[in-house]
């Protein structure tokens, strides 16, 4: 049986606030199944195939090299969108997110074009959006989570969930990230994934069935991760009161 292989891009470039914990996560739960991962670190996209990619991650970064990883994405933007609708498993992150829309205008006014694989608008203001989050997702469950972004992103799409503490996509509508096919976007760093094992599955189950890779066992035991996702949901409910 081939290995699931996840594209990781640009990992050099865009790893804040711990990204790179998305990759170890993946790795790891496949790992206590059995299931063979091998990991692709894509710094240049020139000749690149999405061809045998089980699973594209992008992380997140900051203004200056979101706008230096556009340009490498752009040159395989149509294979992406392609993958994307096909149902590739896609987590992006944040300045990963905000780039698959068509523009993110900084807080100055300067408008970098997006990739437009999706019709999402992003723009910058200087007060930043930062803290812990909670959301409620209705496939996912609860997820948490940590945000630090100047963007705001709007989009009519269905998404990740809805905002129970922190801000998300914006601070108006309570809407956080999106969940298009089997692509989810998010503003979470923490990392994400390690934190909340529904969506580190997610993406893996959605990888093997797409390769006739048997995902057993379906359920691990998560109660150490459980708990301590209980004990951040306490601490900033608390906080709220
Ligand atoms: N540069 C973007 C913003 O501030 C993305 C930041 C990030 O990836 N955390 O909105």
């Amino acid at each position: 049986m081939s290995p699931i292989k996840i594209f990781h891009f640009m990992p050099d470039k865009l790893n804040l606030y711990g990204d790179i914990g998305n990759i170890i996560a993946l790795k790891q739960r496949a790992k206590w199944r059995d299931i063979e991962v091998e990991v692709v670190n894509i710094t240049d996209t020139d000749g690149l195939s999405l061809d045998d990619c089980d699973i594209f991650f992008i992380g997140g970064g900051s203004d200056r090299e979101q706008s230096l990883a556009t340009e490498q994405l752009r040159k395989i933007k149509t294979q992406l969108k392609e993958a994307i609708e096909d149902g590739m498993p896609t987590l992006t992150i944040c300045g990963g997110y905000q780039f698959l829309g068509s523009e993110y205008v900084t807080p100055d006014g300067t408008r970098l074009e997006g990739l437009n694989i999706l019709d999402i608008y992003s723009e910058s203001k200087k007060e930043r959006l930062i803290g812990d989050i909670v959301i409620e997702s209705e496939t996912f469950g609860q997820i948490v989570g940590f945000e630090n972004h100047g963007g705001r992103t709007y989009h009519e799409y269905p998404t990740l969930g809805k905002v129970v503490s922190g801000f998300g996509n914006n601070e108006d509508d309570k809407k956080e990230g999106i969940h298009y096919k089997n692509l989810l976007g998010t503003y979470l760093h923490g990392p994400i994934l390690p934190k909340n094992h529904e969506m580190t599955d997610y993406l893996l189950r959605k990888a093997c069935e797409r390769k006739n890779i048997p995902f057993t066992p379906e359920k691990l035991n998560n109660s150490v991760e459980e708990a301590a996702k209980q004990a951040i949901i306490k601490r900033l409910l608390n906080d709220k009161k």
